[in-house]
């Protein structure tokens, strides 16, 4: 039988390339999505795949949100934390709310998703669960403090976690996307992006379904020996 996946935040930019990516592979994939109703109905209607609406950052909602689920669908095996938003600006100008809003949704979010499926994974003896990060958890990024915070903490959540799973079947492993071409991207100013740009090795900002290769490959059944990794998919950036 299909394993099932659940993807936060796949309605919409790379959380969509990698439903649909997972789709392809022979998942059954079920998305999650934060507030765009409009957004998640186009995405289903697209891809046939079903979106259920809850707030990752709020312990409570993502409980009932899973159970929703695995009445449903049965119990999530895969688990895509992607769902993120930035709100960005310098220290002395962000305020606590832009501050705890990036913290809960980016990083919060990992815990309560994880916690939710834990133990099911746990019972089974099978898990896969990939967190998306980003080259600025990695290397930190001017007015990103809250972002580069929040996914730096992805980093080192995804290698206590690995180690808790190691002897469960269950594998955690990240993804540092480089700059991706999606709404998040897009919201940057052209100046900016420019700036950035010229500092991608390979010189153009990658594509969403770039991604979701790299969810693919770590997802899978036979990738059982990879856990605790951070995989780099951002055109050559890291290395700078
Ligand atoms: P988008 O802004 O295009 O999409 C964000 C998705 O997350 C949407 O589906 C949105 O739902 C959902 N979401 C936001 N807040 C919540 C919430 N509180 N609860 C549930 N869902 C929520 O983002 P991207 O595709 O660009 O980014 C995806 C991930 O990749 C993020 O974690 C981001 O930080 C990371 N990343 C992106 C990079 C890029 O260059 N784009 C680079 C590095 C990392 P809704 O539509 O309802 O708002």
């Amino acid at each position: 039988m299909a394993r099932l996946a659940l993807v936060t935040g796949g309605t919409r930019g790379i959380g969509e390339a990698i439903c649909v990516a997972l789709k392809d592979a022979g998942y059954k994939v079920v998305a999650n999505y934060g507030g765009n109703d409009e957004a998640a109905q186009a995405f289903t209607d697209r891809t046939g795949i079903p979106a259920v609406k809850f707030d990752v950052s709020d312990f409570e909602a993502v409980k009932s949100g899973i159970e929703k689920i695995t009445a449903e669908h049965g119990p999530v095996e895969v688990l895509v934390n992607n769902a993120g938003i930035t709100r960005d600006t310098t220290i002395h100008k962000m305020t606590p709310e832009q501050w705890q809003a990036v913290i809960d949704t980016n990083l919060t979010s990992c815990f309560n998703l994880s916690r939710c499926v834990i133990e099911a994974m746990r019972a089974k003896g099978f898990g896969r669960i990939v967190n998306i990060g980003s080259i600025n958890g990695q290397a930190g990024q001017y007015g990103q403090v809250n972002y580069a915070a929040a996914k730096s903490g992805i980093h080192g959540f995804t290698k206590a976690l690995a180690q808790e799973g190691a002897g469960k079947g269950i594998t955690v492993n990240a993804i540092a996307p480089g700059y991706i071409a999606t709404d998040m991207v897009r919201a940057v100013p052209a100046n900016v992006l420019e700036k950035i740009v010229a500092r991608i090795p390979v010189g153009r900002l990658g594509e969403a379904e770039e991604i979701a290769r790299g969810v693919v490959f770590l997802v899978a059944d036979d990738a059982g020996f990879v856990t605790g990794s951070t995989l780099s998919i951002n055109g050559g950036q890291h290395m700078y």
